[in-house]
């Protein structure tokens, strides 16, 4: 028998990429190799649970065992790659030797944890990148058995995000980062700063223009100090301080990688033969946009590819669209530099356009009642990849 397609992960760029192919061949032995539970769940949906204090299971669309019986496919859970060997063609997984006859890395991105937590704290400190970690976070929530005081270290779109939903759950946040104003890679600092005054509204503290100096215990509680010489006490920390993509694999096996991801050219070719990557850990023609429409052309374009047709990707003007309700938020951040940004409206409905030196529009941010334009916009803008 000849050696399986094997995709390595099962986030919704690698079972996204297994629905693709299956919709135009379902003969070819495919093998799913994931480090994880294996459950097919939309990650976005992480960030909006705890609102409605969602358990676990209800994120979930369904089991690995599920998705392999419906698409056909060998699905190995909690199974984590160690090497890629390109000439033998094969995974490394403990002793085993795994042969693969074409390979997609779909390995996604890891948060980005630039501080050292100490062990006596560690059991109340949480990332939330994946539905096991949001297991292990919702099981700290529920065993406080009474609302919550998180710390939210981070205001890029994943702190922001879980602010927003962790506040209208009941509980009490707070945020720390050193910009002066949340969502700084989204949005010019007038329209962070509509969405801080939300928050605060709302009831958060916002603690901005200073980092995290340190975690240690205070009793039952961790102690956060941070730059300024000040110090809060949380009963839960969420670190959401960025995520990087996880090139590791690669890079030991020899392929082409940057601190955007995994090389890839149009067609999610990586530098070696046979080898793809799409999702979170690809840059794809010097462009890695670590979100979902993205992702979703790319799986596409690859089914195209792996089933014959070879399928370049190309990317629209795709604006991300923040889940916090408190203040709605689109953008469209330009992908090279801004000449200015000019800003329109008031309060919290804001229209920011990015305009380069002739004056083309090359991006935009909206907040509030603003957002409502973000289609007729996203028709004036450059694609993304083009
Ligand atoms: C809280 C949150 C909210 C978000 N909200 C939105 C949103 O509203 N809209 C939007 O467009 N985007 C959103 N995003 C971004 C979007 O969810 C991601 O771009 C997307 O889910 C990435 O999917 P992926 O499959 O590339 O990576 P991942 O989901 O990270 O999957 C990677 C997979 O690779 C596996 N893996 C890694 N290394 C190995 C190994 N060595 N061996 C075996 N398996 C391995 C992992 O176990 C995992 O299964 C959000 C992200 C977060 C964190």
């Amino acid at each position: 028998m000849s050696a399986p397609l094997t995709i390595i992960g099962s986030g919704m760029a690698g079972i996204g990429l297994l629905r693709q192919l299956r919709a135009r061949d379902t003969e070819r032995p495919v093998t799913l190799i994931t480090a994880d539970s294996g459950d097919d769940y939309s990650k976005p949906l992480l960030s909006t649970g705890f609102a409605k204090r969602l358990p676990p299971q209800r994120l979930a669309a369904g089991s690995a065992l599920e998705l392999a019986d419906r698409l056909g496919a060998v699905v190995r859970t909690h199974t984590r790659v160690e090497a890629i060997d390109l000439e033998a063609r094969t995974l490394a997984i403990g002793a085993e030797r795994l042969p693969w006859s074409e390979l997609v890395l779909a390995t996604g991105a890891a948060p980005a944890v630039p501080f050292r937590v100490p062990k006596a704290v560690s059991g109340r400190v949480f990332s939330v990148n994946d539905l096991d970690d949001y297991r292990l976070f919702h099981a700290a929530l529920e065993a406080l058995g009474r609302p919550a005081r998180v710390a939210i270290i981070g205001v890029g779109l994943v702190g922001c995000e879980f602010a927003n939903d962790l506040a209208a759950g009941g509980h009490d946040v707070s945020l720390v980062a050193p910009e002066s104003a949340p969502l700084p890679r989204l949005l010019p600092e007038p329209l962070g700063r509509a969405l801080g005054d939300a928050f605060e509204a709302a009831g958060m503290t916002l603690h901005l223009g200073r980092s995290l100096a340190g975690l240690e215990p205070s009793g039952s509680r961790v102690g956060v100090a941070l730059s300024d010489g000040s110090r809060l006490e949380a009963d839960l920390v969420l670190v959401a301080t960025g995520l990087r993509p996880r090139t590791e694999l690669a890079e030991a096996a020899g392929l082409e990688v940057s601190h955007a991801g995994i090389l890839t050219d149009r067609l999610l070719a990586t530098s070696a033969p046979g080898v793809f990557a799409l999702g979170d850990a690809a840059c794809v023609d010097g462009v890695n946009a670590m979100y979902v429409q993205p992702l979703q052309a790319s799986a596409k374009a690859l089914a195209g590819t792996l089933a014959g047709t070879p399928t370049p990707v190309s990317y629209g003007a795709w604006p991300v669209l923040v889940k916090t309700p408190l203040l709605p938020v689109v953008a469209l951040p330009p992908t090279r530099g801004v000449a200015c940004w000019r800003i329109e409206g008031e309060g919290g409905d804001l229209a920011a356009f990015a305009e380069a030196e002739d004056g083309r529009l090359i991006g935009f941010a909206l907040t509030g009642a603003c957002v409502r334009r973000k289609v007729e916009l996203a028709r004036a803008a450059p694609p993304l990849l083009g």
